[in-house]
């Protein structure tokens, strides 16, 4: 489906953003991936992402810290030096930080929307006149259901994704006639090291186990009680990738057990 695009997915040695350019690989597109861990790291899960494609995509990884400026430009440097393009960005990359308003540190409150919001606008600052150039290209951010909806303890991550998802409709909004779509994926409760480490908060302050912090974890918010995968995301943000989405811009898109529907 999208043999010949290059796509890039930040933040993807792990969690969401791995199961995205595993589906990415599957699809056909070329992948450059994203994170901190040093490249001789990566080699392994390069070549089990070009596996995936059945050899059809070049894969490459590239150690890049999203809030730098000489990273972001490395980061689009090398991806079109491998691939010659970049028709799909992926801003997956993200961090959370759970405390409430008074007791919110400045220096993690800077970070989170460092991460979160202002590096995903320089990234697309960057990438976005190349794709109207050649009148195509597809931007998705992974934004959240708290982009949408606010929960406590959260202020920075909500603030950071519901930015995301006015920046997402500005983009889709200045380009709707370029060949180029915007668009965000909400998720709700997904199991990676990111909510793994709330999960273990839950267990410490309940004094639970981890697997029954798990089930209070998804029974608070996500009514579907299971949680969403890397891999059903990643489904998801192929098809946004696609031609059959060509006209769906500007969206916030939950994928989240039905968390947003109450
Ligand atoms: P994760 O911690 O597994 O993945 C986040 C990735 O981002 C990591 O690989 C990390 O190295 C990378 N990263 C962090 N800061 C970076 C930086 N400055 N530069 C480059 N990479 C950086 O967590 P995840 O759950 O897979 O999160 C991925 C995205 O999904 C995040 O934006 C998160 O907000 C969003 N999300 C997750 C959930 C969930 O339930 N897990 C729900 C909604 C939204």
């Amino acid at each position: 489906m999208l043999n010949g695009k290059s796509a890039i997915i930040t933040g993807s040695t792990s969690g969401i953003g791995l199961g995205v350019a595993k589906r990415m690989a599957k699809a056909g597109a070329n992948v450059m991936l994203n994170g901190s861990r040093a490249a001789s790291e990566a080699e392994k899960l390069i070549e089990e992402i070009k596996a995936l494609s059945g050899g059809r995509s070049k894969v490459a990884y590239c150690a890049a810290d999203m809030t730098k400026e000489a990273d972001r430009i490395k980061l689009v440097e090398e991806t079109n030096k491998a691939f010659g393009a970049i028709d799909i960005l992926i801003n997956n990359a993200g961090i959370q930080y759970v405390a409430k308003v008074e007791d919110f540190p400045m220096d993690k409150w800077n970070e989170v929307i460092a991460v979160n919001l202002s590096s995903i606008f320089h990234l697309i600052k960057q990438t976005l006149p190349a794709m109207k150039q050649r009148k195509w290209g597809r931007i998705i951010q992974v934004a959240s259901v708290h982009g949408l909806i606010g929960s406590t303890k959260k202020a920075a991550y909500t603030a950071a994704k519901h930015g995301l998802i006015g920046l997402t409709k500005v983009v889709a909004l200045e380009n709707a006639t370029h060949g180029v779509t915007c668009n965000a994926i909400c998720p709700g409760w997904v199991l990676t090291p990111l909510v793994e480490k709330q999960i273990d908060a839950i267990a410490k302050e309940k004094g639970i186990s981890f697997e029954d912090a798990k089930i209070d974890l998804l029974s608070e918010k996500q009514p579907s009680l299971q949680f969403a995968t890397p891999d059903q995301l990643g489904g998801l943000a192929v098809f946004l990738s696609s031609d059959d989405a060509a006209q769906i811009t500007g969206v916030p898109l939950p994928m989240d057990g039905g968390w947003t529907a109450r």
